[in-house]
């Protein structure tokens, strides 16, 4: 059916990220197969399924870090599957923030730091920026801390903060809260949502944890 949204306002409207009959195997066992998915600006969705279902799997595929099997993964219409490797790098950068389970902070750099370090590399650091997420997570009082001086939970929100600097259009979540108490979790996921909502941007959450779930919409693997 044709979509308002790939036609003539597909520059205004162009969905951010689009998943279309992806499937993925390895040797010894199918993971996957006819994945589709559409997200939007504002759009929060979960892929749920237990340990060992595929979900990290399918994050790599979304952010372009493993090899496409069957199907396609679009970034704002734009096919990934030929895009040369440093092309796929180069827009990787600029259209999807990444959140692990561990929140892989550069120990010798403050939060505020490591929340600007892609701003360094880029030779173009936007300080207020970086100041104003660190409030936004709730650590404008810690931002010249280093990470060894922070709680769990704290990392966690800086690394969501490092994620969100370089305004993504996507950020992708695999168990970001996996190493968390229940309390920092829930913290942490609704500043997930709360920040997906306020800046515009789509957000896909990897998670085993129906609760953390709850309130997004759902892919669910290994069913
Ligand atoms: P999840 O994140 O849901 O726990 P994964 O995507 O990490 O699932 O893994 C799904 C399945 O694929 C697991 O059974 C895992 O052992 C297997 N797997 C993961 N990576 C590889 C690999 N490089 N080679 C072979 N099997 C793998
Ligand atoms: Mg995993």
């Amino acid at each position: 059916m044709p979509s308002l949204r790939r036609g003539l306002w597909q520059y205004a409207f162009w969905v951010i990220l689009r998943l279309e009959n992806l499937g993925f195997s390895y040797p010894e066992a199918e993971l996957f197969q006819g994945v589709n998915l559409e997200l939007d600006r504002g759009d929060a969705f979960a892929v749920l399924g237990p340990s060992g279902s595929g979900k990290t799997t399918l994050i790599h595929l979304v952010a372009g870090l493993l090899r496409l099997q069957t199907g396609e993964v679009f970034w704002e219409e734009r096919p990934i599957r030929d895009m040369p490797e440093e092309r796929l790098a180069s827009e990787r950068l600029r259209f999807l923030g990444l959140v692990f389970q561990h929140h892989y902070l550069f120990a010798e750099l403050t939060a505020l730091e490591n929340v600007m370090v892609s701003g360094y590399l880029a030779g173009k650091v936007e300080r207020k920026w970086a100041e104003e997420l660190v409030a936004r997570v709730g650590l404008e009082a810690k931002g010249m801390l280093m990470p060894k001086a922070l709680s769990g939970g704290e990392r966690q929100r800086v690394a969501l903060a490092r994620a969100l600097y370089p305004r993504p259009k996507l950020l992708v979540a695999d168990e970001p809260t996996g190493s968390l108490d229940r309390k920092n979790a829930e913290r942490v996921m609704s500043l997930m949502l709360e920040l997906t909502r306020e800046l515009g941007n789509a957000l896909l959450l990897a998670t085993h944890d129906e609760h953390l779930a709850a309130g997004l919409q759902i892919l669910r693997l290994g069913a």
